[in-house]
């Protein structure tokens, strides 16, 4: 915060510096075309010259004060630009340490927390006795957390990737139906979640990344049901439209304040405060599904469902069948 209270006097040290070298300048102005006046009156051959030369003076210092207020001014401008740009570069600074911050702390706990976990699955399985059944759904459980922890690192790999802008999307032919029906049966058997209640319209084409697409439709529904009571149900919907096919992921839950609705598809962003968040994640969700739905030429938008929750809506451009 120091640095801009500094710039905020500095400026304010420029502007009252200048108005007051202004205000000196157009006063010795003054006074020097007094002084001519005063010449003009002594000096001149007849009242007519003196006239013509007093009307000359008069519009020479017009001229004068012209030119300091326009100079002024545009100095002015220049120095209002210059600190609101510095302002602003700065603000984002500040947003991006508060982020990453932010990050840091999430990537640690998302991290620690699975392979906590997997550490206690093997060692119970290792110490203990324990019947098939038990001993299977054990190791069912480690397999998720290690799973858990792919997603993360993936996550994580493909931003840095896509921040960089070394992500190449593939041009596959996609039956989209087919897939995002393929993809929700999936997401359909993990356990304790919100229930996924799917609508999807039948052949639907697009050309797009497959592995990029799923990861857009695993990002959603997980949000989905993240940011939602288990006892709630999320439903997805695929149809078609003019010139694009529109899938829209919608739940109950918590939703999105409208003043949050550009905000959370940017890197590392998340509502809240890591220290007093509960839900897991790392805010690089919605950023990857952003640049994906960008890089099949696609839109998204974040909307209220009724009577709560959200609706992410995004259309991505048809295959038009011949
Ligand atoms: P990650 O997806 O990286 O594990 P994350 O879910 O926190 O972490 P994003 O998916 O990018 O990150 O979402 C950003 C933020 O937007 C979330 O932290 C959450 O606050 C908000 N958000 C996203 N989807 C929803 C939703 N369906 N309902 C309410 N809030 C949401
Ligand atoms: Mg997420």
């Amino acid at each position: 915060m120091r640095p801009v209270i500094f710039l905020y006097v500095l400026a304010f040290y420029i502007l009252l510096q200048f108005s007051w070298w202004a205000y000196l300048l157009i006063d010795l102005n003054n006074e020097v075309f007094e002084h001519r006046i005063e010449n003009v009156a002594l000096t001149a051959v007849s009242e007519e010259a003196k006239q013509a030369e007093t009307i000359l003076l008069e519009k020479k210092i017009r001229q004068r004060h012209l030119m300091v207020i326009g100079e002024g001014a545009v100095f002015l401008i220049l120095l209002a630009w210059g600190a609101a740009i510095s302002i602003r570069s700065f603000n984002k600074e500040v947003e991006l340490a508060r982020q990453q911050k932010n990050f840091l702390l999430s990537i640690t706990h998302e991290f620690k927390s699975p392979l906590a976990s997997i550490k206690l699955y093997l060692e119970t399985i290792l110490k203990h006795k324990l019947e098939k059944e038990k001993e299977t759904a054990f190791i069912n459980s480690a397999i998720r957390d290690a799973e858990r922890l792919d997603n993360l690192v993936e996550n994580t790999l493909l931003a840095n990737l896509m921040d960089h802008q070394g992500y190449k999307f593939a041009k596959e032919e996609i039956n989209f139906s087919a897939f995002v029906r393929l993809i929700s049966q999936k997401l359909q058997t993990i356990p304790n979640q919100a229930k996924l209640i799917c609508h999807i319209e039948d052949n639907l084409f697009i050309i797009g990344d497959k592995n990029a697409l799923s990861m857009m439709v695993f990002n959603l529904v997980e949000n989905a049901r993240k940011y939602s009571t288990p006892d709630s149900i999320v439903e997805l919907r695929l149809e078609d439209r003019k010139n694009s096919v529109e899938l829209c992921v919608m739940d109950n839950g918590i939703g999105i304040p409208d003043n949050e609705k550009q905000k959370v598809f940017h890197r590392f962003y998340r509502i809240g405060n890591e220290e007093k968040r509960k839900t897991k994640g790392t805010g690089l969700g919605l950023f990857i599904v952003n640049y994906i739905v960008s890089g099949h030429k696609g839109t998204i938008k974040a909307i209220d469902n009724k009577p709560k929750g959200t609706i992410m809506k995004v259309n991505l451009p048809k295959m038009q069948l011949s």
